[in-house]
């Protein structure tokens, strides 16, 4: 690990009694990277989030955050740390409204620093934070709206809002093209794309136009273990690579 990394897996395992969901990965993600994770269903990918977040166990191998070992510390802990996620299903408050999802998240984050919801200061503080992140998402005229009348879409918008709204310095999106249109799709590319540089980003994601659109590094993973990391260019013109994925696997999620 370098003064580089931000986050660095070794020898990292997740198994499932004798079943070897992930066995022993390692890997190194730099800091201000765009890096993708590919690879064909049951590669281990949801999984490494989850061990990454921590709403999984390890059952092997160390984690480190910004050179600190967080492998058995808390979900809590490790957001505090930096580590946002927004997974694979969506965790929303679907009966809250779409500005209630994103202060839960600020206030959260904040705590007493804005001296706390009670003070009015500290409320006209925090809704204004989560006007701005709804903006930086492109959902600016849905904040009265429930998050479960929604479209798939702005969902996937919305929980990259919560996220942010932790201040991540660390942020895992799982598969979050998943069910989008083009267009939803491309602007979700320019979202992320736009997202300054002290947010380094992970991404797991079937959409491989958005992967080669938006990566500067792609990491290919194929039952549970790590294949090949590269620039784009060089993973896609990776034989290995091919066959495990590109070429011969259908890409569905
Ligand atoms: P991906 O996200 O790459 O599609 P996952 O990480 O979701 O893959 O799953 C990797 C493998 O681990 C799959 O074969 C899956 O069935 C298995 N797996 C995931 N979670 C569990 C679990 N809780 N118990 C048993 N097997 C699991
Ligand atoms: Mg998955």
């Amino acid at each position: 690990m370098t003064a580089h990394d931000l986050l660095e897996l070794r020898r990292v395992s997740r198994h499932f009694g004798s079943f070897r969901a992930l066995d022993e990965v390692d890997l190194t993600v730099r800091r201000s990277a765009r890096h993708a994770i590919i690879g064909p269903n049951g590669a281990g990918k949801s999984t490494l989030f989850g061990l990454i977040s921590g709403t999984l166990a390890t059952t092997g191998g160390t984690i480190l955050v910004d050179g600190q070992d967080v492998t058995r510390l808390s979900v809590e802990r490790r957001v505090g740390l930096g580590v946002a996620t927004t997974f694979q299903h969506s965790s929303l408050f679907m009966r809250e409204t779409v500005l209630e999802n994103v202060l839960l998240a600020v206030l959260r984050r904040a705590g007493r620093g804005f001296g706390g919801w009670r003070s009015v200061r500290g409320r006209t503080a925090a809704i204004e934070q989560a006007r701005t992140l709804l903006e930086r998402v492109g959902l600016p005229t849905r904040h009265d709206v429930r998050a479960a009348a929604l479209s798939h879409g702005e969902r996937r918008q919305l929980e990259v809002a919560v996220a942010l709204a932790t201040e991540p310095r660390l942020l895992l999106l799982d598969e979050p093209a998943a069910g989008m249109s083009p267009a939803e799709t491309a602007r979700l590319t320019e979202l992320i794309a736009a997202l300054p540089d002290e947010v380094t980003v992970l991404l797991i994601e079937h959409d491989l136009d958005m992967v080669f659109g938006l990566a500067d590094t792609v990491t290919v993973m194929h039952l549970g273990r790590h294949l090949k990391t590269g620039s784009p260019d060089e993973v896609r013109s990776s034989g290995e690579v091919q066959d495990a994925y590109l070429g011969t696997t259908g890409v569905t999620s």
